[in-house]
C-alpha cells in the first residue's frame, strides 16, 4: 500500500532531522514547471529547487544526456581521467569567458574551495604573509552551510551554536562601496559577493555597484568573487548577473542549475593565473567532476549556448515585473526583480511569508518565503506566459481573500 502525504509527513517526523520546514505538499513526480502530489494533485513550482531547475523538472534534453551517460560509465574518480570532463570544462570556460574549471559537486563546495583557491593565490601570487589573508564578504549574505561559511554569514540562525568559527572574514554592508574601500587592505584575497542576494531576498544593488566592485578590486590587487550559483545560468535574463553591468569577475562560483535538477554538480570557473595555483593533491572531491556530472553539466551549457532561454527569462520577466507592478497597494507593499526572479514584500497585516505560502500552495502554486514577510518567486525558465500569469492571479487571489 503506498502512504498518503500525510502518513508520509508524519513518518518524518522521527526519523529526519528537522532543519527543514517544508511546506506541506509531497512531491510524488514532475514535468516542467508542474510537480504533482502523492494523490495527483497538481501544483506549479515557482521556486524551481531554488534556481536549480532553471530548465525545468526533467527536462528532456538533459534527461536525455543523462540517460545516455549512465548507461555508458557514471564515476571513475579524479584518481584517471573520463571522457566527459575535458569537454565540459571547455565548454563552460568558453560560456563564462574564462580560462580553468575546478568542478565540485555542491554551492557550498565552490564556494569553499574558492575561498582556499584566494587564499593560496594571496600567499603565492600577492605575497600576503602567510596565514595572514582576509576576504571581505557582504552583510546578508548566503553562501552556504559549511563550518566557514557561516563564520561569515551575518544570520544568528545559521550560526548560533556553530562555533568556533574561521577567522579571516570582514563583512561590510552589501551595496556600499565606501565600506568596501574602507576594508580592503594589504591582506584582502578577495571581495566574495553575490551580484544579487538571492537568499536575502532578492536584493539588487545599485547601478554601478558591480562595475566599483571590479573597479576597486583590480585597483587593490584582490580577487573577485562572484557566487552566482543561484544568481546565474539564465535566472536573470542573461547567462550571468554580472553582465547586466558588463562586468567579468576573477573567480566565478556556479552550481544549483548546473546539474540540470538531475546531479549535484558546481563548479569554481577563474583566470588560469588565480586556478592555476592548485597543484596535485592540494584540493580534491571524490565526485567533483563524475562522468555523469560532467555530461548533464555539458548538456546545461548547450542549452545556454543559444540564448534562448536567457531571452525568455528577459522577456517573461518583463511580464512578471508588470504582474507584480499591478498589486503594488494590493497587498503587496513593494518588490524587486530581475528576469524571472522576485523577492515580493506582502503586506504584514495579510500574513508572514509563510502564512501566503501555504495559502498559494491551496491555490496550486508553490513559492518559498525567504523571512519576515517576504516570499521569492523564481519559476523554472520553461514556464509559459500562461502558467506565469495564473501564478501571478493566485497571488492577487490570496492577498485579496
Ligand atoms: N551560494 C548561493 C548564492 C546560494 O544561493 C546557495 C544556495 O542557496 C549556495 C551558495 C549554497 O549552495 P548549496 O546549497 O548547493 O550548498
Amino acid at each position: 500500500r503506498t502512504r498518503s502525504s500525510a502518513e508520509l509527513i508524519r513518518a518524518e517526523e522521527p526519523v529526519l532531522a528537522h532543519n527543514y520546514h517544508p511546506l506541506p505538499v509531497v512531491v510524488a513526480r514532475a514535468e516542467g514547471a508542474w510537480v504533482e502530489d502523492v494523490e495527483g494533485r497538481r501544483y506549479l513550482d515557482m521556486l524551481a529547487g531554488y534556481s536549480a531547475l532553471n530548465f525545468g523538472h526533467r527536462n528532456p534534453v538533459l534527461i536525455e544526456a543523462a540517460h545516455r551517460q549512465l548507461d555508458r560509465l557514471t564515476l571513475t574518480s579524479r584518481a584517471f581521467h573520463n571522457d566527459q570532463l575535458a569537454a565540459f570544462a571547455e565548454s563552460l570556460a568558453a560560456l563564462t569567458g574564462l580560462d580553468m574549471v575546478l568542478p565540485m559537486n555542491t554551492g557550498a563546495e565552490a564556494v569553499e574551495s574558492a575561498v582556499k583557491v584566494a587564499r593560496k593565490w594571496a600567499y603565492e601570487v600577492k605575497g600576503v604573509p602567510a596565514d595572514r589573508a582576509t576576504i571581505v564578504v557582504a552583510a546578508d549574505n548566503f553562501h552556504g552551510r559549511t563550518t566557514t561559511i557561516v563564520s561569515f554569514s551575518t544570520d544568528e540562525t545559521a550560526r548560533s551554536g556553530f562555533g568556533p568559527f574561521t577567522p579571516g572574514f570582514r563583512v561590510v554592508p552589501y551595496n556600499d562601496l565606501a565600506a568596501l574601500e574602507a576594508a580592503v587592505d594589504e591582506t584582502t584575497a578577495a571581495v566574495l559577493i553575490e551580484p544579487i542576494q538571492g537568499e536575502a531576498g532578492v536584493i539588487i544593488p545599485d547601478e554601478g555597484y558591480l562595475t566599483g566592485v571590479r573597479d576597486l578590486t583590480r585597483r587593490a590587487g584582490c580577487l573577485f568573487i562572484a557566487d552566482e550559483i543561484q544568481s546565474g545560468l539564465g535566472r536573470t535574463g542573461r547567462t550571468l548577473a554580472v553582465e547586466h553591468e558588463g562586468v567579468v569577475p576573477d573567480v566565478l562560483l556556479l552550481g544549483k542549475a548546473l546539474g540540470g535538477g538531475i546531479v549535484p554538480v558546481s563548479a569554481v570557473v577563474a583566470r588560469r593565473d588565480v586556478l592555476g595555483v592548485l597543484r596535485p593533491g592540494e584540493h580534491g572531491s571524490t565526485f567533483g567532476g563524475n562522468p555523469l556530472a560532467a555530461a548533464v553539466g555539458s548538456a546545461v551549457v548547450g542549452l545556454l549556448q543559444t540564448g534562448e532561454f536567457q531571452r525568455g527569462a528577459a522577456e517573461l520577466g518583463a511580464v512578471l515585473r508588470d504582474g507584480l507592478t499591478a498589486l503594488i497597494g494590493k497587498g503587496v507593499v513593494g518588490f524587486r526583480s530581475r528576469g524571472l526572479w522576485a523577492g515580493v514584500d506582502i503586506d504584514p497585516a495579510i500574513g508572514t511569508g509563510r502564512e501566503i505560502s501555504e495559502r498559494l500552495m491551496r491555490e496550486g502554486i508553490l513559492v518559498k518565503d525567504t523571512h519576515g514577510s517576504t516570499i521569492r518567486l523564481a519559476p523554472p525558465l520553461t514556464i509559459t506566459g500562461e502558467e506565469l500569469g495564473s501564478a501571478v492571479e493566485a497571488l492577487e487571489k490570496v492577498l485579496a481573500s
